[in-house]
């Protein structure tokens, strides 16, 4: 463990590094750039180019790669070598300014969803000065943005990167009216805790659906549920334990602080949290993590699985996007302090949170909206579709007393009294926990929590800082020019809180009667990915992104489609992959199993003359259940045909969750039914009860 100080970011070209190689006027311009967003001129970026290649050189790189992130949610890279040929038979390292600072790719094998027509497939990555440059696999990797020809932007981060802009531009007005003129910059924090599940390679590699489809399409539940974790942590422990270690240790040399452990929920499932950091970092952190869990877990016989919702009947995977505001000092804009109801400036803060999760909650809903994430959201588990926001006792009450008029007393709050004279009286948290929320204020920091596990976190980013953002421009047109600001502060957030209060939500989110109530509330429901997919591109919401600059109509029109034809892709893939297992493995798996309990009904019948018998209800129950699963799977066929004539991915998206969910969900029911019923030793694939506790 003592190593670690000198593990951590080994690989990293980050600030340190920097400090200690380039000249002092040109590491105080990178500075410049990382603190106050200023752009970098061509003499800086050369004399960057040539002391990142030396550093990546004697780390062992060979080639450096634009690493962008394009619309597929995984990352991409364009590989180059520094090699530069001299003379005749010579070579030398070289890499200049102009590489670093822009690549040129193909951008005809990325999704731009019309963007870039095919007479003009070129694509641009341009380096982000403000995420740090790393070497993995003798590469040396520079975070880029990717975007088209015409400048339209082709990727998660360029987004991300405007809208990290805009609410700095809107935080500061807002901190400019409480007196502070000095911070020179306003940055989104985000800690993304991941979930996810390892699983035995060997038996990964005996599931079609979990190599095709990331997961399961079939399996009756195991006999035992979560109660069987004794006997899971008794025989995997030490497999788990040498791969979090090594995670660990990768994740450290890559300058991402995590810590992995144990996560008791489900089976095979665990949880990783690093230490926060600003948006950008923790988004192409999260990707990096994401890839050396897979990588990593080969190397020990496992298998990563980051889908959202790998094993029915069993906790999903998601991710907490904890999210916060810091100044360039590291003053946590959300931090509310010892007496949170005198604290304006966090008070305003916090309601041009909740004002934007009320306005915005169909883009919230969309920022997470995955085929993957509707097995989560909308389904019977945590959180559910509908956004709400949690606060805690205290900061309700305080915004209660805010919009009654009334004044919140702070002392009595401030310690819990244990009823025991002798222990001493501690402070309490300023809010309590609440697991089902999707959008919990947690201490410091708002808890965004349906982000599927599998996905960037970069759209559910974008979204929060560009609604908060707007919430934050209005704040300061009101308030600017303001002759009794503390007065005209309160009645703001008043009338603000007055108007929101809808969206916080104190109780079970997972209750039944939650669904109904938020009925009655007005707030919105969308429990799937077809329904949320459209608000993205309303009028209102056109008009608030272009508003901030963060996209345009086009590049909206654009995601919209790439997001739509992504959600009818994965269903047709786990469709055909269902219709394959069903047809080519589990019906002529019952089928001889069916067959052998039909001989020993004959040699009963025949042989010993019995006319009652169990073979035979069985036999009767297991050729029920052959053409049960040979119908549906026929109906299946039919529905999928039928699904590849629409040429319009809107409505074939409609078509996909109507019918072909529904038609596959049948399948799946006759299949698992036909598993309960077949002998363990005829079962063409391994079970529920072997992958989750081997
Ligand atoms: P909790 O106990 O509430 O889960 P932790 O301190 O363990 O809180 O943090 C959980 C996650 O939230 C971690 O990934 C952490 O880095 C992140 N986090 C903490 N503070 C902030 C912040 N100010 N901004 C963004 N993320 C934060
Ligand atoms: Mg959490």
């Amino acid at each position: 463990m003592n190593k670690i100080p000198q593990l951590f970011g080994s690989m990293v070209f980050g600030d340190h590094v920097m400090q200690e190689r380039l000249p002092e006027a040109t590491y105080k311009a990178v500075k410049e750039t990382v603190e106050k967003g200023k752009r970098l001129d061509a003499g800086v970026v050369h004399i960057v180019a040539k002391a990142m290649k030396e550093w990546a050189v004697e780390k062992g790189a060979t080639h450096y790669t634009h690493w962008f992130q394009p619309m597929t949610g995984i990352t991409a890279e364009k590989h180059d070598s520094f090699i530069s040929p001299v003379g005749a038979d010579g070579v030398i390292m070289e890499f200049s300014g102009k590489e670093l600072m822009r690549g040129e790719s193909d951008a005809s094998s990325f999704p731009s969803g019309g963007l870039r027509t095919t007479f003009e497939a070129r694509g641009y990555t341009a380096w982000d000065p403000t995420s740090y440059a790393f070497v993995k696999d003798n590469t040396l990797f520079i975070p880029t943005a990717f975007y088209s020809y015409g400048g339209e932007c082709l990727d998660k981060k360029t987004p991300l990167m405007r809208s990290m802009e805009a609410l700095n531009k809107q935080a500061k007005r807002i901190l400019l009216l409480f007196g502070d003129a000095e911070t020179a910059r306003v940055i989104p924090t985000v800690g993304a805790e991941q979930e996810y599940f390892l699983i035995d390679k060997d038996l990964y590699k005996k599931r079609q659906d979990l190599v095709f489809t990331g997961r399961t399409l079939f399996g009756s539940r195991p006999p035992k549920g979560q109660e069987m974790d004794d006997h899971y942590f008794g025989t995997i422990k030490p497999r788990v334990q040498a791969f979090m270690q090594d995670l660990d240790e990768e994740l450290w040399k890559l300058g991402v602080l995590a810590k992995t452990e144990h996560n008791e929920a489900a089976p095979a499932q665990h949880e990783l949290a690093p230490i926060f950091t600003s948006v950008n970092t923790a988004t192409d952190h999260n990707q990096l993590t994401m890839e050396m869990m897979k990588r990593v877990a080969e190397k020990h016989g496992l298998v990563c699985l980051l889908h959202e919702k790998p094993f029915a009947g069993v906790n999903g995977s998601g991710k907490h996007n904890n999210w916060s505001l810091s100044t360039s000092s590291g003053e946590n804009l959300l931090d509310p302090g010892a007496a949170p109801s005198e604290n304006l400036r966090f008070l305003l803060f916090l309601t041009a949170v909740i004002e934007a999760s009320d306005t915005y909650q169909d883009l919230l809903r969309f920022s997470v909206a995955t085929a993957g994430n509707d097995h989560r959201l909308g389904a019977n588990e945590a959180p559910p579709a509908i956004i709400s926001v949690f606060l805690g006792d205290e900061l309700t009450e305080v915004l209660d007393a805010i919009a009654a008029g009334t004044t919140y007393s702070e002392k009595e709050k401030h310690e819990m009294k244990v009823g025991v004279r002798v222990l001493p009286r501690f402070a309490k948290d300023t809010t309590d926990r609440n697991r089902t929320s999707p959008m919990a204020f947690t201490g410091n920091k708002f808890e965004f929590r349906m982000v599927g596990s599998s996905l960037s976190i970069a759209e559910p980013n974008i979204v929060l800082n560009t609604i908060v953002a707007d919430a934050l421009s209005q704040y300061a047109e009101k308030l600017e020019g303001s002759l009794d600001f503390e007065n005209d502060v309160r009645a703001l957030i008043r009338e603000a809180y007055t108007k929101h209060k809808r969206i916080v939500f104190s109780g079970d989110n997972y209750a039944v009667e939650w669904a109904d109530e938020a009925a009655r509330r007005g707030l919105l429901n969308l429990r799937t990915t077809p329904e949320a997919l459209p608000y993205f591109v309303s009028e209102r919401n056109i008009k608030l992104f272009a508003r901030h600059n963060i996209f345009t109509e086009g590049e909206m029109r654009s995601r919209y489609e790439i997001l739509t034809e992504e959600y009818t892709k994965v269903l047709h893939i786990e469709a055909l992959t269902a219709l394959d297992i069903a047809t080519r493995d589990i019906l002529p798996a019952i089928s001889r199993y069916a067959k052998d309990v039909a001989d020993r009904v004959k040699v009963r019948q025949e042989l010993l003359g019995n006319t009652e018998f169990p073979e035979k209800s069985q036999m009767q129950k297991l050729y029920q259940v052959i053409d049960t699963l040979y119908t549906k799977t026929e109906d299946l066929r039919q529905l999928l045909a039928q699904a590849e004539k629409y040429t319009d991915c809107h409505i074939a998206a409609g078509f996909y969750k109507d019918f072909i969910r529904r038609a596959m969900d049948e399948v799946r029911e006759a299949a698992d039914e036909g598993e309960r019923l077949t002998a363990a030793s005829y079962w063409p694939m391994p079970t529920y009860a072997q992958l989750l506790f081997s």
